[in-house]
C-alpha cells in the first residue's frame, strides 16, 4: 500500500477543494524539497499530497500598483531571473541565489520555504525585511498575514489544515533604498544557513540613516526585526564604529533571548560580523577602510 495519495491541482479553487476534502488529511506539495526529504525519515502525518506547483496563478511575479506580487509556487531560479525583483527586492534575489544547488533552486519554492517553517529558511528574513504579507486561502476565503506572524517557532507555523499560501505581496521600497542578504552556512552551495541576515536602508540627503530594517534569521526562536538595533542606527551617520556597535547589539539581543548554549560563542561572533558587514554593504561602505564608496 502506498504511504500516501497524490493529487495535482490546476487552479487555486481546485487546490482549496482538495485540501479541504474531509475524507482525507491533505497537505500542499510544491517543490517537495523539504516534504519529500522528511517523509523519507518519518512516517507522514497526512494521507494525501496536493501538488500546487503547476497552478499558473501561483507561478508569476508582477508589479501591481505600489506593490510587488510573488506567487507562492515561484522557484528560487525564477526569483533570481525576475528583473522586477532584481530592481525592487535585491535581498530576496540574493537569498534565492544562495539557496541549495541548481536542483534545489529549480524546484524549491518561496511558499514551501515559509510553509516548512525552518528557523534557518533563507527566504524568510528577506520577506520580513520587505514587510511582506502572505495571502492565505482556505474554504472560508482569503486572509493576509504578515510573514513574521505566520512563523511561531522552529517548524511551527500559524497555517491551519486546509490553508494554502497563494502569494506574497510587499510595498515597493521608497526610491534610494537598498537591501542585501548575507548568510553563513556549514557548506557553501548545499548548506542550510545557520545564520543569515536581510538588511534594508536609505540615507537622507544630509547623509544620515533615515530608514533601516535589520532581520537576522536563525538567531531567535521566533524571527522578527531587530528594532533595538534599528533604533540605535536611525539618525546617525554611517561609520565602521557604528556598524560594529550595531553588530554587537544584535548579538546581545540574540543571547538575551536564547540564553547561552553550546553554539552561543560561535553564533554571537558570527552574527556580529554578519550584521555589521550587511550594514556596510547596504550603506555602500568599503570593507577595508570603512570609507564611503562612490
Ligand atoms: C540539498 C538541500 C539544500 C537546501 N538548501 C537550502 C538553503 O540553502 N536555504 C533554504 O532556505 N532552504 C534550503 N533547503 C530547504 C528547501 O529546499 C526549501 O525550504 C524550499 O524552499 C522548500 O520549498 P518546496 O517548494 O520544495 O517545499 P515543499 O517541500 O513542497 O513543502 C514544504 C512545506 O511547506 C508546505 N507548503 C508548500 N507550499 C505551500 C503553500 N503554497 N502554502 C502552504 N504550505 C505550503 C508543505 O505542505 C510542507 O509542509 C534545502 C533542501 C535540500 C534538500
Amino acid at each position: 500500500m502506498p504511504l500516501f495519495d497524490y493529487a495535482r491541482a490546476s487552479t487555486i479553487d481546485e487546490a482549496i477543494a482538495l485540501l479541504n476534502d474531509p475524507r482525507w488529511v491533505s497537505r500542499p506539495l510544491a517543490g517537495g524539497t523539504d516534504l519529500l526529504v522528511q517523509v523519507r525519515h518519518t512516517k507522514p502525518n497526512f494521507q494525501r499530497l496536493v501538488d500546487v506547483s503547476r497552478i499558473p496563478a501561483m507561478r508569476s511575479v508582477a508589479r501591481e500598483e505600489g506593490e510587488i506580487r510573488i506567487g507562492a509556487a515561484v522557484t528560487y531560479t525564477e526569483l533570481v531571473e525576475s528583473p522586477l525583483l532584481c530592481e525592487h527586492a535585491a535581498c530576496l534575489v540574493e537569498a534565492a541565489r544562495l539557496v541549495g544547488g541548481p536542483a534545489i533552486a529549480n524546484t524549491g519554492t518561496l511558499g514551501g520555504n515559509v510553509g516548512n517553517g525552518a528557523a534557518c529558511a533563507d527566504g524568510v528574513p528577506p520577506l520580513v525585511c520587505l514587510d511582506a504579507l502572505a495571502h492565505v486561502a482556505n474554504s472560508e476565503g482569503m486572509r493576509a498575514v504578515p510573514v513574521a506572524d505566520l512563523l511561531l517557532g522552529p517548524h511551527q507555523t500559524a497555517l491551519q489544515p486546509g490553508d494554502l499560501i497563494t502569494h506574497f505581496t510587499f510595498p515597493l521600497l521608497p526610491a534610494g533604498t537598498r537591501s542585501v542578504f548575507l548568510k553563513i552556512g556549514r557548506r557553501n552551495a548545499q548548506a542550510i544557513a545557520r545564520l543569515n541576515v536581510a538588511v534594508a536602508g536609505r540615507l537622507s540627503a544630509d547623509g544620515r540613516i533615515e530608514f533601516v530594517r535589520v532581520v537576522p534569521g536563525s538567531a531567535l526562536p521566533r524571527l522578527r526585526r531587530f528594532t533595538e538595533v534599528e533604533d540605535m542606527l536611525l539618525g546617525e551617520r554611517p561609520s565602521t564604529a557604528l556598524f560594529e556597535a550595531a553588530g554587537a547589539a544584535a548579538s546581545r539581543v540574540m543571547v538575551a533571548a536564547t540564553g547561552r548554549r553550546w553554539s552561543t560563542d560561535y553564533k554571537a561572533i558570527a552574527l556580529q560580523a554578519l550584521v555589521s558587514r550587511a550594514l556596510r554593504r547596504v550603506f555602500r561602505m568599503q570593507e577595508s577602510n570603512g570609507t564611503h564608496a562612490h
